[in-house]
């Protein structure tokens, strides 16, 4: 068997693993994107819920404030009934008016607290109506993952035996070369030779039909040596039909 000869073997199998794998890894992708837009949602929940932890104590603090305004003014109040004299009178009640709008200010910023804290509780509700109904299309990828995990888990076991026999029987030189373009041409990393014109005997790499030197067409079809296409770099072979038109049945 020739080289070539072999590492078709080795890449017919190869496509067919990639296949199965490619089911599964789209699924696994899929699944891997809701993980991460439940992450996104967790983290973005539990910022939200640092705010308005905040915002609750802010608010806390604010009315001890407000409270502690008002027993000042109260006491102030008491003071001012029993004044004895205008100039006392006129200046407890000038306090007693500084506290009231102190007081008034810190009403007021309880006020946009709670507003805004409202707006956030409004944010986490939307926020956890979400995860939840990603959670169920989480568990729907999740179950298609291993459904097609499951599905191909035999039959790949098998082509991946079958691989490794078929990779071992290619001259380490070649499956090197094999395996390192394999990586980024996938599927393209072989390509058989096509027929342009058997009269003018224009022979094309079948990948990007760019016309072979004839001489490459009677090494793969002479001896099958490693023969690359010298514009896209895909390794060719000859097809079974080809080879028996081009011979007539002659090997
Ligand atoms: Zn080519």
């Amino acid at each position: 068997m020739s080289v070539t000869t072999k590492l078709l073997r080795l890449y017919r199998v190869d496509c067919q693993v990639r296949s199965l794998r490619s089911r599964v890894d789209a699924a696994e992708r899929y699944l891997r994107q809701q993980d991460k837009t439940l992450e996104d949602l967790t983290a973005k929940h539990e910022a939200l819920s640092g705010q308005s932890r905040q915002l609750q104590a802010t608010i806390g603090n604010d009315e001890n404030e407000a409270r502690s305004i008002e027993q000042r003014i109260e006491a102030l109040r008491e003071k001012l009934n029993n004044s004895t004299s205008n100039k006392e009178y006129s200046a407890l009640l000038t306090e007693v008016n500084t506290l009231k709008a102190d007081k008034s200010g810190v009403e007021e910023r309880i006020l946009e607290s709670m507003t805004r804290l409202d707006e956030i509780k409004n944010a986490i509700a939307e926020i956890d109506a979400e995860t939840a109904e990603r959670g169920k299309v989480r568990t729907v990828a999740l179950n298609d993952r291993d459904q097609r995990a499951a599905e191909v888990k035999d039959r790949l076991t098998e082509l991946e035996s079958e691989r490794a026999v078929a990779a071992g029987d290619v001259p380490a030189d070649a499956l090197a070369k094999f395996e390192e373009e394999v990586e980024f041409r996938e599927d393209e990393v072989m390509a058989p030779v096509s027929e342009h014109s058997r009269k003018h005997m224009e022979y094309a790499c079948g990948s990007c039909q760019v016309l072979l030197p004839f001489e490459a067409v009677n090494r793969l079809l002479g001896d099958g040596e490693l023969t690359f296409c010298g514009n896209c770099g895909a390794i060719l072979f000859i097809e079974d039909e080809l080879r028996e038109l081009v011979t007539g049945g002659k090997k």
